[in-house]
């Protein structure tokens, strides 16, 4: 007789089926959908043979947990590494996987348009463990090698860039990287796996803030690191060696948003896409910062690398008053006001580059605002973004 408990999973499945299935085992768990949030520190041994021979599937609440393990195993296999582990944020996500590669003495490569804590990380954190970052060009492409010394042992990515949306060519940097044996490590939380999947490029470490798309609902911080084979287990040592853990709750949530994250990204991507291209029409707009429109400078090597954009954008105002740009966010009525992104909800922030960035000029021309696109309608979108444009105009 059949026994859907034993059922093994047909291959080559796509995504979208993926997402349904991978990281759930019902029988289990008396057949319920999803692996409940198990909490727990101690975990006990039936004898002192099982306890010293650790037979059990577990051992200790720090060193694995069931609803942990499902959102682990699954994202493996949406990544397509040698396994993942979780962080309680996107920006631990990035620090526990730079301490998994880098020691005292070596010499990191950092995109000069990173996330911007990403940045306190280095300048702060690693330079009194001795490790000395230098900050490059997103466009630098294969001139990176110019930049590479003897003791150079990691080149992180991110793209498009944090805010200002440059494209890398992410191949040509990891060709550089490999021919000299150089760990590369990649924010991939803009694109996440199902636009971008950083190791079929290469890239050894790809990092995501499952903050955003991953969870999608603005009520979690949690951060995922996917390692390939050559990376994992250094990876999962440091993890492991630095006490990190992710709350059963958290784990939970973040497996939930998995299972819509590929509908939510599609409507995401729709959206911004149409929003971006009326913003374009719009005479107080002078650039429009989304790498799917053809007139983005970094189109082509988007369009060649990644398979889809997601529903974060900037654009660049045409010059007027800060008063006047204040006038536009605050008159928005469906755009909140805050940081963070990738849930349901749009969002919209100022901002300005120029203050942090190093190895380039950050010279926008005009107000930079950024626009994250939620799930609502985009006609009442672009409808509360026109009467912003309104706004604007009585107050400047
Ligand atoms: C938000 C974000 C992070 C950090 O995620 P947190 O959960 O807020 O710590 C890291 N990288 C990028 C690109 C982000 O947008």
């Amino acid at each position: 007789m059949a026994n859907k408990a034993k059922t093994t999973l047909p291959g080559n499945l796509s995504v979208e089926t993926e997402l349904v299935l991978a990281g759930r085992d019902p029988f289990r768990h008396d057949g319920f959908v999803n692996t409940p949030i198990v909490r727990g520190s101690t975990v006990l041994s039936p004898s002192v043979a099982d306890l010293e021979g650790h037979t059990g599937r577990y051992t200790y609440g720090r060193r694995g947990n069931p609803t942990v393990e499902s959102l682990e195993s699954a994202l493996t296999r949406l990544e397509g590494g040698a396994g993942v582990v979780l962080t309680p944020s996107g920006l631990s996500a990035v620090s526990i996987a730079l301490l998994s590669v880098l020691k005292a003495g070596d010499h990191l490569l950092m995109v000069d348009s990173a996330y911007q804590p990403t940045r306190r990380i280095c300048d702060e954190v690693l330079t009194r463990y001795g490790i000395e970052t230098t900050y490059y060009d997103p466009l630098i492409a294969g001139d990176i090698a110019g930049l590479i010394r003897p003791h150079t042992r990691a080149i992180f990515l991110e793209s498009p860039g944090s805010q200002s949306f440059e494209i890398q060519d992410i191949p040509t940097i990891v060709a550089a990287a490999s021919a000299r044996d150089i760990t590369t490590l990649m924010d991939n939380t803009w694109a996440t796996p199902l636009f971008f999947r950083p190791h079929d490029f290469g890239v050894d470490v790809s990092i995501q803030a499952g903050t955003k798309y991953l969870s999608g609902h603005s009520d979690l911080n949690i951060g995922t690191i996917s390692a390939n084979q050559r990376t994992f287990r250094r990876v999962l040592a440091t993890h492991g060696d630095l006490g990190i853990t992710v709350a059963p709750e958290d784990a939970f949530l973040a497996s939930r948003g998995l299972r819509t994250m590929a509908v939510r990204l599609e409507r995401h991507q729709q959206s911004a896409l149409a929003v971006a291209r009326w913003l374009s029409s719009r005479p107080e707009v002078r650039q429009v910062l989304h790498p799917g429109l053809p007139e983005h400078p970094g189109h082509a090597l988007w369009k060649r690398d990644f398979k889809g954009a997601s529903g974060l954008f900037s654009i660049i105002l045409e010059p007027v008053p800060k008063p006047a740009v204040d006038a536009f966010l605050d008159s928005l009525a469906l755009f909140g006001l805050g940081y963070s992104w990738g849930g349901y909800e749009s969002l919209a922030i100022p901002f300005d580059c120029s203050a942090y960035r190093t190895a380039t000029c950050w010279t926008p021309g005009g107000p930079a605002i950024r626009l994250q696109i939620g799930l609502e309608d985009p006609a009442d979108l672009i409808a509360d973004l026109d009467s912003g444009f309104a706004a604007l105009a009585a107050a400047r």
